[in-house]
Formats: C-alpha cells, structure tokens, sequence
C-alpha cells in the first residue's frame, strides 16, 4: 500500500525550503506529501499570519506542483493539535497496515523529547529527517532521543513502504538555509526576500500586507 507522508508545520509562511524538502521526500518516497499546517494556539493570537491565511499560502505554493497536496484538519481541529494524535487520527483512517510517515527538519527532530507522548509517535509512524543547516544530526543526540532512535535509522526507502511506522529515515537533500522568522523578518524591515517565497505567495504577502510588509515593495 502506498506510503502517506505527513509534513506538518507552522508554514508561517511557507517558503521554498520548506517546498525543497517536500519534493525531495516526494522524489525519495515516491509518494504524495500531505502539506499539514499547524492550527492557531488556543487563547491567544497567531504569532504572524493566522490559520486559514498560512493555509491560503501552502495552497498558492503547491498549485501546480505534482505530489503535493494541502491537509486542513490540524486547522478544522478546536484547541491544541498535538502531533501524536493528529497521527492516531490518521491511522485510525488508513488502517493498521498501510504504512504512514512524518517528515520534520533536524532542528524539529532535536526537540521531539519535548512534544506530547513522544516515544509513543513510533508506533504510528515513520519518521524522515531533512537535514537542516546548524542542526547536525552527526552530532551527538541527547542521550534519551539517541536510545529511542537506536535500531530504527534505516538508509532504504523500502524499508518505509514494507512496515507501516517505526523507522527512521534520513533525507540527504541539498540543504538551504532559507528560515521562516528570518523571512518574516526581512519583510517587516522592507528587505526584498529574494528567491526564498514561491512568487505566488510573495505577491500574496505583498497584497495582504502581511507581517508588515509594504504593499508593492520588492519580492
Ligand atoms: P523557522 O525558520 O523560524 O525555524 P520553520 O520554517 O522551521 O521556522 P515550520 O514552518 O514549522 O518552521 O517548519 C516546518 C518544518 O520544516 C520543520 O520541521 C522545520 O524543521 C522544517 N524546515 C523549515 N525550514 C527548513 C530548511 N531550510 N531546511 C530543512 N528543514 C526545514
């Protein structure tokens, strides 16, 4: 059965490093990628752009770029969205065997002792690891992350398509140091974002004024 790759994130906005390494897992896995952006934090407003808008944005990006795919539900969810259980969600709906996997950057990987349930993520789903710049996956790991991951690396992408969670697969794409708070950043102080926004969501940016940026400036 074919694999269902999840790639969760705030997408605040979404920018072409986050499209770089979705279509990298894409060209690896040879499957789709489900684009999942987070819900807004209950109680208290959105850091940037809301919800819907940072969705809008993942919609613009992907238009017409093959095996992605945007997923609303963390956004259809009240209160907080943790990613163990938008999983169970998910496999609840697949079914036990087909197998189901969450792509995070390094930087996401070295925090996962710190999210909700987190050893119990495993059992769900694999995970894939896009090297990020500054965050060294050769590196030592914390000692509780590094026992947790021991016997589950795997270097095969068939290993993804044969078990349906548990393993953990490292990407090794070209990496980019494009960030989503250097962007927002940037657009606030009416520096030209270069290359970094798809110039859909750029124009959007623009148009909406968002994060501060001036209408018409620069992309
Ligand atoms: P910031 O740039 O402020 O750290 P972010 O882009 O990491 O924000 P998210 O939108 O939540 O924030 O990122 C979604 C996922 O994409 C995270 O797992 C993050 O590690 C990963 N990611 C984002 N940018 C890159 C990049 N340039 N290279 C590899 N992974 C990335």
């Amino acid at each position: 059965m074919a694999l269902h790759l999840v790639y969760g994130g705030t997408f605040d906005p979404i920018h072409n490093g986050h499209l770089a390494i979705a279509c990298a897992a894409r060209d690896a896995l040879a499957c789709t990628v489900h684009l999942m952006p987070t819900g807004d934090p209950p109680h208290r407003a959105p850091p940037g752009a809301d919800g819907a808008t940072r969705a809008t944005m993942v919609a613009l990006a992907i238009d017409g770029v093959p095996g992605l795919v945007l997923d609303r539900r963390e956004l259809e969810r009240q209160g907080r969205s943790y990613t163990v259980d938008t999983l169970a969600e998910l496999r609840s709906e697949i079914g036990p065997s087909t197998p189901l996997a969450w792509l995070v950057g390094a930087d996401s990987l070295l925090g996962l002792p710190g999210w909700h349930r987190w050893r119990d993520l495993f059992g769900l789903a694999h995970l894939v690891i896009a090297e990020r710049p500054g965050s060294a996956l050769d590196a030592e790991l914390p000692a509780e992350l590094a026992a947790a991951l021991q016997n589950r690396w795997t270097r095969e992408a068939a290993d993804l398509q044969s078990q349906p969670a548990g393993r953990v697969l490292r990407l090794h794409q070209p990496l980019s140091h494009v960030s989503a708070t250097a962007i927002r950043a940037q657009l606030s102080a009416g520096v030209p974002t270069g290359g970094q926004l798809p110039p859909a969501v750029a124009a959007f940016i623009h148009e909406k004024g968002l994060y501060g940026a001036a209408a018409r400036a620069p992309l």
